[in-house]
């Protein structure tokens, strides 16, 4: 290995790691250790976000939670300041800092189903496909994300919703405990009975109490299809479809969820080419249940207008969840922002319409998801996730390939941001946060910030863990005022 590393400290200044101290800290791990130029190095610090170039003066790759103490204790005993990457899928890029040390858990990727208890043991660096694929050879799901290569645990820590939430709850509210490994090194169980209050903050808090080594969830049957699919209209027809979409999510039992996006056609093999390139609406939708009275839930979006095309279908769940991933995939320059509405109001809708004739790229897109249903039925302080009222979540998913068109196509996102404020909620989801929005915490957590910094005061005094959307402990919270 020979030479020594630098390693950013807690306190800022830099710390030298000679190669024998490098040693023992491998000797103690099931994995390894790796730093640039070395095997497994690059594949740990690229992740989903083009945008996110940093390279970590050490990676360790974590096989097992006694890997991931190692690691803790590592970075504590030596103040260093550590990363935690599992699927790398954070629009922030928070899982990989410039001369930071990164525990990488994406080699962690089992997930053991027990059918007959209807649970499911996930390591933390599985991704969605993984936990897909697994639970549905015995027919059962977990309501997870909508993009496949999402990784379970970032998704998770901050909340969790896709096409299945409005029936079954958000991931957390399906979570029946967590391995955490602490900053003090020790392994916990968290869960309503042991550790309660560490259990109510990993429930949207994020990464911030510990290190997860695995997750325990609850699942349920679904599949192994669904009724699903996209209805694509022309972008002319949008003003007047998306109220009626927003009437529709209104009046949804919850098995049936309805998400709008709004973009240039990409050149799907279902659409006619001259639409390829041109600017569209479309209806993503799922319904979770009987196939006979999915048709009849959906026979309303489907009755809208003269659609360019509708492929509402039985789709097998493991290919639904994965529908979207082609125009997801990594590598690519991205930058969200992100705002809830109760209401979709005409003015919103204008808005983002208006923003639309503007598109700066042809891969940028606004999504509007609509949640609720069992979600909404939890209460706001039930977990650390605070926002349950059925509402619309808009992701202005700003998407390129280009570094010289980085500012026009931020500018566009921030401008449709600003243009929407008036009538949205003040709440935002954190996993959607982009890394330069520290002002939002509050909005993120809502009248859940103070117990959060208790909690975080009791189990993560120093900040060990500060590289994620940062609750700090009580104490220095208040100093920082
Ligand atoms: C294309 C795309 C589509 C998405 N769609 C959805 C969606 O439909 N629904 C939804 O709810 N979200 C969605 N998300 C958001 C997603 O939930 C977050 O990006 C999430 O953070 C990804 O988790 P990850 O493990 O891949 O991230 P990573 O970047 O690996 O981790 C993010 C952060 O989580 C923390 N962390 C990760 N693992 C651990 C651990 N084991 N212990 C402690 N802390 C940890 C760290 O602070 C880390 O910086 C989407 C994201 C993308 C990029």
């Amino acid at each position: 290995m020979g030479s020594v590393i630098e390693l950013k400290r807690l306190n800022g200044r830099t710390k030298t790691i000679e190669s024998e101290t490098r040693e023992l800290l491998d000797s103690a791990l099931r994995g390894y250790t790796a730093t640039r130029g070395e095997d497994g190095f690059e594949e740990a610090r690229t992740i989903w976000n083009g945008m996110i170039d940093r390279s970590p003066g050490l990676v360790v790759r974590a096989l097992g939670t006694s890997d991931i103490c190692a690691a803790v204790n590592f970075a504590r005993d030596n103040g260093i300041l550590m990363s935690v990457r599992a699927g790398g899928h954070q629009i922030a890029g928070l899982a990989v800092e410039d001369g930071a040390m990164m525990l990488d858990l994406s080699l962690m990727r089992s997930v053991h189903v027990d059918p007959v208890a209807q649970t499911a043991r996930v390591e933390a660096g599985a991704l969605l496909a993984d936990v897909d694929r697994e639970t549905q050879l015995h027919g059962l799901a977990l309501p997870v994300g909508v993009n496949s290569t999402t990784g379970i645990a970032g998704l998770t820590l901050g909340g969790g919703f896709g096409w299945i939430t409005r029936k079954y709850g958000m991931t957390i509210d399906n979570l029946v405990s967590a391995d955490v490994v602490t900053a003090d090194g020790s392994v916990v169980r968290a869960s309503e009975a042991e550790h309660p209050d560490l259990f109510w903050a990993i429930r949207g808090g994020g990464g911030n109490f510990g290190v997860v080594s695995s997750f325990e969830f609850r699942l349920h049957p679904v599949g192994p299809e669904v009724l699903s699919g996209l209805i694509v209209h022309p972008i002319a027809e949008a003003p007047a479809l998306l109220k009626e979409f927003r009437a529709i999510c209104d009046a949804a039992p919850d098995e049936l969820t309805v998400w709008s996006v709004i973009r240039k056609a990409p050149p799907l093999p279902f659409l006619p080419e001259e639409w390829h390139g041109e600017k569209v609406l479309i209806f993503a939708a799922c319904y979770s249940g009987d196939m006979k009275e999915g048709e009849a839930a959906m026979a309303g979006l489907r009755e809208l207008g003269s659609p360019i095309v509708d492929v509402i279908g039985p789709h097998p769940f493991v290919g639904w969840q994965a529908a979207f991933d082609p125009l997801l995939t990594p590598g690519e320059r991205n930058y969200w922002k992100s705002r809830d509405f109760i209401e979709l109001t005409d003015r919103t809708i204008d808005a983002i319409l208006k923003s639309i004739d503007a598109l700066p790229d042809p891969q940028c897109e606004v999504f509007i998801a609509h949640v609720g249903g069992a979600m909404a039925r939890v209460a706001s302080d039930a977990t650390a996730f605070p926002q349950r009222a059925a509402h619309f979540t808009m992701n202005v998913h700003t998407r390129w390939s280009e570094a010289p068109n980085d500012k026009a196509c931020i500018g566009w996102a921030r401008d449709l941001f600003d243009k929407t404020a008036a009538d949205s909620a003040p709440s935002v989801y954190v996993n959607f946060m982009p890394d330069d929005e520290e002002g939002r915490l509050g909005d993120a957590y809502g009248g859940n910030l103070e117990r959060l910094r208790k909690i975080k005061a009791n189990y993560d005094p120093e900040n060990l863990f500060r590289l994620n959307h940062n609750i700090m402990p009580e104490k220095a919270a208040q100093a920082a005022q």
